[in-house]
């Protein structure tokens, strides 16, 4: 395969599994997704990827991403989304950022952990669930048998919005193809989404948390039970007995699927 036919491979694969992932922006300073799928369909001497100019603004990182698991020197697929997500610069919020909070617990962990966005501690450590909330984090995994360090704790955006405001919606979107590379590579048996926006965004609605707590959801084909974010906990402690019967739940959906029980007695 000559050099140019493999960018041009590797290119359309990228753009088809963003477009799976439902991104809809493109890397690129000076043509649409549309017209550069058009190139790339479109044969050289009519001007397919003949326009190398725009084939070196498509960024490497991400072009990485496109190779397959298993293809020669394509390295740890974890290591490399870490690599790619701490680098990013896809939304507003690189700019205001301290560091870029991926998330951390066991990659090979079969219960994952999904929060909201990192705030001013997180930004500061590059960890998910630190300070205050991070602490009851710990023992609500603890109440149902897990140590922080056999999940896999992320947010749904990876840097800090300002002020610690709400998310925005092109910053969830653009954002959404870690996650999602996130729970593929980790390969969860179960989902804990915590809070009304890490629930929302996982599970594609506008329905409340009331609404949606109590019940499996699914996400990628892996259950989701959703519950109470730990901060809302804090100032809340009414919701301290729902949120145990979340967890409840949540133990009783991973032991289901199959889940490796919890404590130290892994093999
Ligand atoms: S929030 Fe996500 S998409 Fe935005 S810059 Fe950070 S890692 Fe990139």
């Amino acid at each position: 395969m000559t050099e140019r036919a493999r960018w041009r491979e590797l290119l359309a694969r990228y753009l088809r599994q963003r477009a799976e992932l439902g991104q809809r922006e493109l890397y690129l300073e000076s043509c649409t997704n549309a017209e550069l799928l058009e190139r790339l369909r479109a044969p050289a001497a009519a001007g397919g990827v003949a326009r190398e100019a725009d084939v070196i603004r498509v960024d490497a990182p991400a072009v990485r991403e496109a190779v397959p698991v298993d293809a020669p020197g394509s390295g740890d697929r974890f290591d490399e989304l870490r690599a790619d997500a701490l680098a990013c610069t896809l939304c507003r919020l690189a700019e205001g950022r301290t560091t870029v909070v991926f998330g951390e617990g066991d990659r090979h962990a079969d219960l994952l952990v999904v929060g909201e966005a990192p705030g001013y501690e997180e930004d500061r450590q590059g960890r998910p669930f630190v300070g205050p909330a991070g602490k009851l984090l710990d023992k609500m995994l603890a109440a149902i048998g897990f140590r922080r360090d056999e999940v896999f704790i992320c947010n749904v955006l990876k840097c800090r919005p300002p002020q610690n405001r709400d998310p925005v919606a092109d910053e969830v979107a653009a954002c959404r193809p870690y996650l999602r590379k996130q729970v593929e590579l980790v390969a969860p048996k179960a989902i804990c989404a915590f809070g009304r926006f890490a629930a929302q965004t996982l599970l594609a609605t506008d329905l409340s948390l009331g609404r949606l707590r109590g019940a499996t959801h699914e996400f990628m084909g892996i259950p989701v039970v959703v519950t109470y974010h730990p901060a809302a906990l804090l100032r809340n402690q009414q919701w301290k007995r729902p949120t145990w019967e979340d967890l409840k739940v949540l133990r009783r959906i991973y032991d289901e699927a199959g889940g490796r029980a919890p404590g130290g007695s892994r093999g």
